[in-house]
């Protein structure tokens, strides 16, 4: 399991991007969830300020 990431809600503001503990975030035209990395620690949904992720 890995989070979801709405496109259409994305700025692409990198906020997930530094909150993920493990980095598996990398933002360009919208945040890319690297999926084999992800351990569903839930950070990235609670910093994003669009809600744009969710579990
Ligand atoms: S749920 Fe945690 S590990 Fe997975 S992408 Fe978000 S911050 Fe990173
Ligand atoms: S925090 Fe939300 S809006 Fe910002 S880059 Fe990540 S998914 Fe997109």
């Amino acid at each position: 399991m890995a989070v979801n990431v709405d496109k259409e809600k994305c700025t692409a503001c990198g906020a997930c991007e530094e909150a993920c503990p493990v980095e598996a975030i990398k933002v360009d035209e919208t945040a890319e969830i690297d999926e084999e990395n992800c351990i569903d620690c839930g950070t990235c949904v609670d910093e994003c300020p669009t809600e744009a992720i969710s579990e």
